[in-house]
């Protein structure tokens, strides 16, 4: 940790509030991270999976996480080098590569490194922090009980604290409790192809291959209804491409599918030729569906009101979006706030209604900000003529807006407004659905 220096911040309540962080994926590791720099108590973090792999590929990490994460005494730069180093991101023409439009890749994720990567960068600094980190723990019921909600992990073992974060991604299993009912996952009429490997020494050395291999770099393919991007890690040792098309198929939820890699061929069979051949030459593939859940009229346990979504659990994004991480953290940090400002145990009720009326619109413009760019991207050529210009606007990436947001300062400012509707809401025995 930048480490010697950092101290978390003395509790507002004595004796502090306890907090259970259920996943420890990086929304869970940062929900762990923002509510101990705040001065709670996180009694422990729980996951099912008994040790983590480098699970997933490329993952982006913008401006508005690390600033939070920098607050919070993280040492940011440890992410910063083993992310892609390229200056700027290349959006290109499908059948022929040619330029479309050139930004800084910090109008986008900021830092494309691999998720498994980051996710060890994340882990190890909850464990600087001595907070408990507790692998093969699946939690497998949740009570919503007051004054103290508890949950039973597959072993039997009962945990109860003053809150429980339920950081436990898209598949979630507090979900359905928050909302009462079941939430299945509905097509977003695309899916994925990916894959990520090292290109073998032959690969490098073709000159008809190699020129996305060089160097850290990052590029998009768009064409009608399609995109693919591409990017290197580790100046150019590892590579990924991720192929999205439409996909109305049945939606086995998995990062983890095989894909075919003859429909790939089938699908780059008109990509332009210097990226073609790479993809062509892929040994295997990941087939990952794009699942959408309908934005959830509330993230907060009806009963006792201290069982709190975050993350993926209720805010998933798009890959276009690039901001799926980067939003749990933004939220991680308003959650603690919103702890903070309470009066103490008996009121974190209102620190969670407030959290999610807080963070509800924001999450909101970020998601429909990636539905945009891939519906642009996806349009911007269908039936134009091969000789006529794009205007870059029409498919530049407008994700910089989002960077110089703070969410704890943007939750302290809102806090009294907020309080005081979900004051108002409570003594009308009425929560306002989010949605
Ligand atoms: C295997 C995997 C690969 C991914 N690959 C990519 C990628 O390549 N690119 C990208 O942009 N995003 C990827 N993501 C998504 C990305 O990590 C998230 O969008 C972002 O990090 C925020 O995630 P989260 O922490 O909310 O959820 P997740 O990252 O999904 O983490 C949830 C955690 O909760 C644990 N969990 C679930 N249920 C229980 C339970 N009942 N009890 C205890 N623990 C439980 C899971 O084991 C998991 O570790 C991937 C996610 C996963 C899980």
């Amino acid at each position: 940790m930048g480490s010697m220096g950092y101290q978390p911040m003395p509790s507002p309540h004595n004796p502090p509030l306890t907090a259970i962080v259920i996943g420890a994926g990086l929304g869970g590791c940062a929900a762990a991270i923002a509510l101990h720099h705040h001065g709670h108590k996180v009694l422990c973090v729980l996951d099912k999976v008994r040790e983590f792999g480098r699970l997933g590929d490329s993952l982006g990490l913008g401006q508005n996480a690390f600033n939070l994460l920098e607050k919070w005494g993280c040492e940011v730069d440890e992410i910063k080098r083993i992310g892609n180093q390229a200056p700027n991101m290349t959006i290109r023409r499908w059948q022929d590569g040619k330029e479309l439009a050139v930004q800084p890749l910090m109008d986008m994720a900021g830092y494309i490194g691999h998720r498994g990567d980051y996710h060890d960068v994340f882990l190890e600094w909850v464990r600087q922090r001595g907070i408990p980190i507790r692998m093969g723990s699946e939690v497998v019921q949740y009570e919503d009980r007051d004054p103290q909600p508890t949950i039973t992990l597959k072993s039997g073992e009962q945990l109860s604290a003053d809150i429980i974060v339920a950081v436990d991604g898209i598949k979630s299993l507090a979900r359905p409790l928050v909302l009462g009912m079941r939430d299945d996952p509905v097509s977003s009429g695309y899916a994925c192809f990916r894959a990520f490997f090292r290109p073998t020494p032959e690969q490098r050395a073709d000159p008809r291959l190699n020129k996305y291999m060089r160097e850290d770099c990052v590029n998009f393919w768009i064409g009608a209804d399609m995109h693919m991007v591409q990017n290197t890690l580790r100046g150019g040792e590892e590579f990924n491409w991720i192929l999205t098309h439409k996909d109305d198929g049945d939606v086995p939820e998995s990062w983890f599918q095989p894909g075919d890699m003859e429909e790939v061929r089938r699908l780059t069979e008109t990509l332009d030729p210097e990226i073609r051949g790479i993809v062509q030459q892929t040994e295997s593939c990941l087939d990952w569906k794009i699942c959408y859940r309908k934005p959830l009229p509330t993230w907060v346990s009806p009963n006792s009101h201290r069982i709190a979504l975050l993350g993926d659990s209720c805010h998933a994004h798009l890959p276009t979006s690039a901001q799926g991480a980067s939003q749990a953290v933004e939220s991680a940090g308003c959650l603690a706030v919103c702890l903070d400002s309470i009066n103490g145990p008996e009121e974190v009720r209102i620190a969670t209604r407030a959290y999610e009326k807080l963070r509800f619109p924001r999450t909101r413009q970020s998601q429909t900000n990636g539905e945009d760019l891939r519906n642009r991207w996806h349009s911007a050529l269908k039936g134009v003529d091969a000789n006529r210009e794009i205007d870059p606007e029409e498919v530049m990436i407008k994700n910089r807006w989002l960077y110089s947001f703070d969410a704890e300062e943007d939750a302290r400012q809102r806090w009294k407004d907020v309080r005081r509707v979900v004051e108002e809401e409570f003594r009308a025995g009425k929560i306002e659905p989010l949605c």
